[in-house]
């Protein structure tokens, strides 16, 4: 394995934080992911730049693992990815009104049409380009957010014109789940019955995707009468479960990608009856050690997770003591630590290897895993490990 050249050592640099990005555990989930889905193709999701783990290098290690399409939420995520030089496919669905869809045409963005309104901004970006915009068309099959809901069948009949004046080209259709993450959940079903009919709606007006999609990750991994022709994992990209309940990320063929990292700023002796961080809600029960890690809110440690975050140091696991604050926090290490400043530690990692897990720390604060790693502020150092690169 290398270390990229873009934090050689993030220490070093005045970094008190950072995040490991493993892109060849991306590959390798990819690659999964592939061969779970497979005839289905697999759109990698790297949208929220790459759910933390960096849009660019989420995007080809995705690549080098078989995905054949990216997907993304913001039009400006799309164009970053061209502006990167990456050439996949790529589909967005999230655009406001006035976005640049001629700029999105000319970049070989596919862009979603998911209301009437989408679709007459893309018939008049087309119109001024002079060539049919590459669509996909979005149904609503019951989520109850983006997407062609009550008006489906109207709607059918101007995307059918749209084509047939060659101010679009319909490359696929597509849906989103409501309970994926619940297979036997009846809407399931339902969404996926009422997704069938929509298909064969636009069918008879003549229009023919190649490509009809509904799967996230959940649905990749639990539930193969959702392939259709292309699943659109995200989170499982990265390594984690979307079904914590059914099984770890081991269970399927998953190791998580994203390891944070950071170093003991300070270690002290405190003596019992000592209260700890803003508002004392930890008081010491003993003579002790206290460490102090250089990592807060504003740093995508959950304010919520006071008092039960997770940690490793020194190969011990301990939990935060009293409230995180906005660039730091504190643990109770107990009186035996004989460790120093610099020591390092594991805030999230592998679970296979006993380091605490984002699903960990989202049980700790009363989220979801998919929050715990997309909120990684910014301002964490991403030290890219495996890739080519
Ligand atoms: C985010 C997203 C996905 C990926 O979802 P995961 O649960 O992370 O696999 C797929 N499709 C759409 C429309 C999304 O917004």
């Amino acid at each position: 394995m290398t270390t990229s050249a873009h934090v050689p050592d993030p220490a070093r640099a005045g970094a008190s934080a950072w995040v490991g990005i493993d892109l060849d555990a991306i590959r390798d989930n990819v690659a999964e992911l592939v061969r779970r889905a497979g005839p289905a193709e697999v759109m990698a999701v790297v949208k929220a730049d790459g759910y933390g783990h960096g849009l660019e290098p989420s995007a080809r290690a995705a690549l080098a693992g078989g995905a054949t399409w990216l997907g993304v939420a913001q039009l400006a995520e799309a164009l970053q990815l061209r502006a990167a030089g990456i050439t996949a496919p790529v589909l967005t669905w999230l655009f406001p009104p006035g976005a640049d869809v001629a700029g999105a045409i000319d970049a070989d963005v596919e862009v979603t049409v998911g209301s009437p309104w989408t679709l007459d901004a893309v018939v008049a970006a087309a119109r001024g380009r002079g060539r049919a915009a590459r669509v996909q068309v979005k149904v609503d099959t019951g989520l109850g957010r983006g997407g062609i809901l009550t008006d489906w069948s109207e709607m059918v009949h101007e995307i059918a014109r749209a084509e047939a004046e060659d101010a679009v080209q319909v490359t696929g259709v597509w849906s989103h789940l409501a309970w994926a993450d619940a297979p036997r959940h009846p809407t399931v079903r339902a969404q996926q019955e009422r997704f069938v009919e929509a298909c064969d709606e636009l069918e008879r007006a003549g229009v023919r995707p190649p490509m009809r999609h509904l799967a996230n990750s959940a649905a990749t991994l639990t539930n193969p009468t959702a392939h259709f022709d292309l699943v659109r994992p995200g989170l499982a990209v990265y390594g984690l479960s979307p079904v914590p309940d059914l099984g770890a990320p081991a269970d399927f063929g998953l190791r998580e990608a994203m390891r944070v990292t950071a170093r003991l700023s300070l270690v002290k002796r405190a003596r019992a009856g000592q209260g700890v961080s803003y508002g004392h809600e930890h008081v010491t029960d003993r003579d002790t050690v206290l460490g102090l890690v250089p990592m807060g809110y504003a740093d995508g440690i959950p304010r919520a997770a006071g008092g039960r975050g997770p940690v490793l140091v020194g190969g011990e696991r301990s939990t935060i003591a009293g409230r995180v604050c906005m660039d730091q926090f504190v643990v109770d290490l107990g009186p035996a630590y004989a460790g120093a400043a610099g020591d390092e530690v594991v805030i999230l990692g592998r679970g296979a290897d006993g380091e605490p897990t984002a699903q960990e720390w989202a049980d700790a604060s009363g989220t979801i895993n998919y929050e715990i790693v997309t909120r990684m502020a910014p301002r964490l150092p991403r030290v890219l490990v495996g890739g080519n690169g």
